[in-house]
């Protein structure tokens, strides 16, 4: 599981973050929503990893992290998380491909088999070879998630893309996330802005000016 306790986040004199606690079991989906600058993008990151809350702790599978250097956090990372950022940053020396396996190398679970399955999956199966840069937004965007995929993390976090995709095409790629994501039972927290696509996860965080102001299951189905 990922877990957040009362996480405080200040940029300056402005606090972003006013004490945020979450849990993500795996096999969880939970969408957060809450308007541009609420802090959705600063608590994802505090969740993975990639800053540290100035108070609050992070915990990943039972052991916090907030308090690990930044080089233990990513080994840690590996095969825990998986993360697929509004800025997507894929390694442009590496093939698509090479991207991919890339959580392997870090120790993450998986094989090339199942890198190269999850390429399929997400649509791009015949195209490892080539390089991420001649990639159009949603093509980029869909490298990532079969990255995040690769090492079987328990949790993904993503962060929807926003300007490359029109929004067909940005629910389309964020459901394929949660497809794949449910198949191997990853739990997933994903920021978006889209109703449809918060309906169809387990449960709805809303963020307003950096602290949760509902907490919504969502209703039973059937
Ligand atoms: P959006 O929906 O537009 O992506 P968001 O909910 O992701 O918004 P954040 O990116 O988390 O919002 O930003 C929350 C607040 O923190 C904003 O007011 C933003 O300007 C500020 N902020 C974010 N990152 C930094 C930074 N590195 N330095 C200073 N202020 C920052
Ligand atoms: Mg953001």
């Amino acid at each position: 599981a990922l877990e957040a306790r009362n996480l405080r986040h200040t940029f300056g004199q402005t606090t972003v973050l006013h004490g945020v606690s979450l849990t993500v079991q795996p096999g969880e989906v939970v969408a957060v929503t809450g308007p541009s600058g609420s802090g959705k993008s600063t608590l994802l990151h505090l969740l993975g990893g990639l800053d540290v809350p100035q108070q609050g702790e992070v915990w990943w599978a039972g052991q916090r992290v907030d308090t690990l250097d930044t080089q233990s956090r990513a080994t840690r990372r590996a095969g825990r998380l998986g993360l697929v950022f509004q800025h997507h940053y894929l390694l442009e020396d590496l093939t698509i491909l090479q991207n991919v396996q890339v959580p392997l190398m870090l120790g993450g679970a998986g094989d090339l088999i199942y890198a190269r399955h999850l390429l399929t999956r997400v649509g791009l199966g015949e195209r490892g070879s080539e390089m991420p840069s001649i990639l159009s937004g949603g093509e980029r965007q869909r490298v990532a998630i079969a990255r995040a995929l690769a090492g079987q993390p328990a949790v993904i976090l993503a962060d929807e893309p926003t300007g490359s995709l029109d929004r067909a095409n940005a629910q389309r790629v964020a459901q394929l996330l949660i497809d794949l994501a449910r198949e191997q039972q990853a739990g997933v927290l994903l920021v978006t802005h889209d109703e449809a696509l918060a309906a169809s996860a387990d449960r709805t965080l809303h963020l307003l000016d950096g602290s949760i102001v509902e907490d919504v299951p969502a209703p039973a189905a059937g």
